[in-house]
């Protein structure tokens, strides 16, 4: 028997459940991890049994071949568990807490995390600002779509669940903590939607359906989402949204009149990314359209959340500036209207504890808002099929069996 199961992208269209180190508190040679972070020593850390681990979007651009990921790179980001192992220099996290990872890594010691931005930790990436588990670019820190995962700097990273029983109970609400909740709400609060606002969120998978759910809980009077996968558009209307169907309707504003009486929405958010299709029936990939479609419907001085992820290499784009990460973005039309801009990985920590509190405490329904559907470790690869289909599910990997 292996010590560690864990899913492994093993090239374009594909990933395998395959036998994986078991973890200790080192950040091993492997695929994707830069060199001079291979071999780095993480006494600060903790190994975890998880609990639930979840598919996402972002995961899907590796997948799909639209990144430079490498073959053999451990896949998941998204990670609830049980500290099983404590290191040397962990003082408050306690073996058997049951914790939500941020997705982000974050050291708590650099200039950035001083400052609550742990989407851009200086010190866990030696390429770039930030780092991630399981993704091309972020260090190379080992995913946890797995049995078992390393998470370092735990005292400073995680977010243990005040109850065991009770955090249980609500597990399917509580693994949405770790990325789609906090970053559903941080396209929200970047976008300004308060008491009242009127909300356009492009994308109804479930980075959208978290960002539309968070639109409500904000206090949006109303929250307007719009995909071209009416499966999806029914899942949002399930929980009070308004949408619009851009494959049947190529003109948003058009869309927008017929529900608001006006053209225009006070703030959007962007849950789709560079991966984005043109509207109407002729939809072809065309990575500026989100941008373009929120300049158009946003009113003048509004402000746009972008959660949705932008790449600087795409081996898989259909012109040569689009695979260098260069959009034709109407950025005259931004600047004309005054908006403003807020791009990036979510900073989780800034929000995770309040959205817990707000799960915990019954005024958030998250899971039910993105359809949490649990599958176990073995049954991730067609999850990741049924994913890529446009199915409207949040796959929630079980890897131990614990939720059935
Ligand atoms: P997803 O692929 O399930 O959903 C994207 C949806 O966008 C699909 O339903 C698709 O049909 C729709 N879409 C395509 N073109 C569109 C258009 N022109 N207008 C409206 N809808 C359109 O992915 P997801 O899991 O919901 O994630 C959404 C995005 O958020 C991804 O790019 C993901 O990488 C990103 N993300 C970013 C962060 C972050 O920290 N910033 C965290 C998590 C996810
Ligand atoms: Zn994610
Ligand atoms: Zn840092």
């Amino acid at each position: 028997m292996a010590d560690n199961r864990g899913v492994v992208y093993t090239g374009a269209g594909s990933v395998e459940v395959q036998d994986i180190r078991f973890p200790d508190l080192v950040l091993h040679e492997g695929p994707g991890v830069p060199k001079s972070n291979a071999g780095r020593k993480c006494e600060h850390g903790v190994i975890l049994k998880n609990i639930v681990t979840n598919i996402c979007g972002s995961d899907q651009h590796m997948v799909r071949g639209r990144t430079t990921a490498p073959e053999g790179l451990v896949l998941g980001h998204e990670i609830t568990g049980e500290v099983i192992e404590v290191g040397r220099d962990v003082e408050f996290i306690k073996k058997g807490d049951i914790v939500s990872v941020p997705f982000n890594v974050a050291c708590g010691r650099c200039k950035m995390c001083k400052r609550q931005d742990t989407h851009i930790c200086l010190n866990v990436n030696p390429e770039r600002p930030g780092g991630a588990y399981g993704y091309v670019d972020m260090g190379g820190w080992v995913g946890g779509q797995s049995e078992y995962v390393m998470v370092p700097y735990a005292d400073f990273q995680l977010l243990k669940f005040p109850d065991k029983e009770k955090a249980m109970e609500k597990i399917l609400d509580l693994t949405m903590l770790s990325d789609i909740f906090p970053t559903g709400y941080h396209g929200a609060v970047s976008a300004g939607v308060t008491t009242g606002s009127t909300v356009y969120v492009a994308g109804a998978g479930p980075v959208g359906l978290a960002a539309a759910h968070s639109a409500q809980l904000l206090g949006a009077s109303v929250v307007i989402v719009g995909d071209l996968k009416e499966e999806r558009l029914a899942q949002a209307r399930s929980f009070g949204c308004e949408t619009i169907n851009l494959k049947e309707h190529d003109d948003p504003g058009e869309l927008i009149e017929q529900i608001l009486g006006v053209t225009e929405v006070d703030c959007a958010i962007d849950a789709v990314g560079f991966e984005a299709y043109g509207h109407g029936t002729d939809h072809k990939e065309a990575p500026a359209t989100v941008l373009n479609t929120m300049m158009d419907v946003v009113e003048a001085g509004g402000k746009m959340g972008i959660p949705g992820l932008y790449v600087t290499e795409d081996p898989g784009a259909e012109d040569e500036d689009a695979k260098q990460g260069s959009l034709k973005v109407k950025f005259g039309l931004g600047w004309s209207k005054a908006h403003h801009f807020v791009t990036g990985q979510t900073p989780v920590m800034q929000y995770h504890r309040q959205l817990m509190m707000a799960i915990l405490n019954g005024k958030a329904n998250i899971a039910e808002a993105v359809n949490a559907t649990v599958i176990s470790l073995d049954e991730a690869p067609q999850g990741y099929r049924d994913f890529d289909s446009g199915v409207s599910k949040k796959f929630v990997i079980d890897p131990h069996g614990m939720l059935r």
